[in-house]
């Protein structure tokens, strides 16, 4: 009767283990996917990081110049050198 509910336990406790290291091994699995397509995009964002953070200081608001047609920032736009261009240089 005892012997029984210990070797039940010993079995559920088994069957635990089983099951928690499966959960383990797929939540590792669908991680390492989840990983691999996020670390894909963090390349990505780690590439476009110093271009973000440097568009960040430009795009505080970019405004055209009808001259040389390019974007400058309007807070610290320099002229282009062109005749008529709007910006002081
Ligand atoms: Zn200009």
């Amino acid at each position: 009767m005892f012997g029984f509910s210990i070797a039940k336990l010993l079995f559920t406790i088994a069957a635990v283990i089983v099951a928690w290291n499966g959960f383990k091994w797929y939540t590792r699995m669908q991680k390492n996917r989840a990983v691999g397509k996020s670390g894909r995009g963090e390349r990505k964002a780690t590439a476009q990081g110093p271009a973000n953070s440097g568009g960040v200081v430009d795009a505080e608001e970019m405004v055209k110049c009808s001259v040389c047609e390019t974007y400058v920032s309007s807070t610290s736009a320099v002229s282009c050198g062109k005749n008529g261009c709007p910006y002081p240089g």
